[in-house]
């Protein structure tokens, strides 16, 4: 089984009662997730892992200059689409050295930005933004995000296999 498989398996077991099924088996956002993900671009290297497993494809690298001083941009998520399955979450945590990823309360994200977070993805494609004063370390909310949830419930042994075969 690879890395991915085995986050994906205990995501199932860790899951909360309102989370969605799968993430294995969504392809797209039917009902209004409790959180949301915001990636840290300054901490997100971007190795490119992430955007690979996202279950709704909602993960992009943001468009060039977006971030100062940065070749090739981070990635960020268009959280208007997200499910709130925590997969970028564990896979930046877990088979990174980056943890650039927390989830945020929808209700929170609902008044830092102003957009209502519905039941489906939006109608119009509306591209990712950096976030970079809310959602970075030293940002306003960064604090109040939720990091890995299984982590620190694996062995170190399993947290470095998890690495080598990422
Ligand atoms: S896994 Fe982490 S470092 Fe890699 S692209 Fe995603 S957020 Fe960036
Ligand atoms: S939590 Fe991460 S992987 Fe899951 S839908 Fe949201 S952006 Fe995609």
């Amino acid at each position: 089984m690879d890395a991915v498989e085995v986050i994906k398996r205990r995501l199932k077991e860790d899951r909360m009662a309102d989370a969605p099924e799968g993430p294995e088996d969504i392809g797209e956002k039917t009902k209004r997730p409790r959180e949301v993900a915001f990636m840290d671009v300054n901490l997100c290297f971007p190795c490119g892992k992430c955007p690979e497993f996202c279950p709704v494809a909602c993960i992009e690298y943001l468009a060039p200059d977006s971030v100062d001083n940065r070749g090739l941009q981070p990635v960020q998520d268009r959280f208007q689409e997200c499910i709130g399955c925590y997969i970028c979450v564990e896979i930046c945590a877990l088979l990174t050295d980056y943890d650039a990823v927390r989830m945020y309360d929808v209700a929170l994200v609902e008044e830092v930005t102003g957009v209502k977070i519905g039941d489906k993805k939006p109608a119009e494609y509306i591209p990712a933004q950096p976030y970079e004063e809310y959602f970075a370390e030293g940002g306003l909310y960064r604090h109040l995000g939720h990091g890995s949830r299984i982590r620190e419930k694996m062995s170190a042994e399993e947290r470095a296999n998890l690495k080598t075969t990422g």
